[in-house]
């Protein structure tokens, strides 16, 4: 079945010594965990040295955006080549942060999430209601357009090894969590619409769930048949909530 995936966003937090420092900590706690795959994701300047440390490790790493281009004249963006060459197998895509702060539309998470996969790595597609979007009952309806617009076009073999994080809006960074039944509905929605669109990829494909998660809800959450994971953005900063979160089901 599907492995589960813990994964954590550490946003624009962390200077290379102080991530290297968090990892060597990951890195001893987690050399006996095999039953969850790990990642990390830090910020573009913090990659080289932190995948340095990680090697031999059973921690992966990803970075938190890219843009579709493979090298030229983008002042200031990183393309999927760097970002692997950096030592990454997974990336971010169209984070709520990206979406509310740069402008990312769901055919700038289509274009990344194909850049991505072509060159190797992983997407980590974000998608989620805001608050306003919830009260106002059109949830199902921006999940169903980000899934449809934003994983559009993928070959069945692509469509298999990408990673949603469903992160309600109103979830991130508030201490506000989705109850599991919440979350478990949209997460089975998710998976219904990628069906009909990838039928012989739904199987594999990993649902996270993301907005305040913590090592005190997310054996709760994990208990639901549809969520593979979580994505993690406060709880992953310290070594020792992370660790205790990873380790959720000893
Ligand atoms: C996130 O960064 O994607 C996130 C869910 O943050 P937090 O866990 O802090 O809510």
């Amino acid at each position: 079945m599907r492995k589960p995936l813990m994964a954590g966003n550490w946003k624009m937090n962390k200077t290379i010594s102080e991530a290297v420092s968090v990892i060597k900590a990951l890195k001893s706690a987690f050399a006996d965990v095999e039953d969850v795959e790990i990642l990390l994701c830090p910020t573009f300047t913090t990659l080289y040295a932190v995948s340095n440390e990680v090697k031999d490790s059973n921690i992966n790493i990803g970075a938190q955006n890219l843009f579709w281009e493979t090298k030229g004249a983008f002042t200031g963006e990183i393309s999927p080549v760097m970002i692997k060459d950096a030592g990454c197998s997974y990336v971010l895509v169209g984070h709520s942060e990206r979406r509310q702060y740069f402008g990312e539309t769901d055919e700038t998470v289509n274009k990344k999430t194909r850049a991505a996969l072509v060159n190797g790595l992983g997407p980590v597609v974000c998608i989620g209601e805001t608050l306003k979007e919830r009260e106002d009952g059109v949830t199902f309806k921006v999940i169903e357009k980000q899934i449809r617009e934003g994983l559009a076009g993928l070959a069945t073999e692509q469509a298999a090894l990408v990673v949603i994080a469903y992160e309600p809006v109103w979830a991130i960074g508030t201490g506000k969590t989705a109850t599991p039944d919440q979350a478990q509905e949209v997460h089975a929605f998710i998976r219904k619409v990628y069906a009909q669109m990838y039928k012989d990829a739904v199987d594999k494909v990993r649902i996270l769930y993301g907005g305040s998660v913590n090592s005190g809800n997310v054996s709760d959450l994990m208990k639901k048949p549809d969520i593979d994971g979580g994505l993690v953005g406060g709880a992953s900063l310290e070594a020792e909530s992370f660790i205790k979160l990873v380790k959720y089901f000893k």
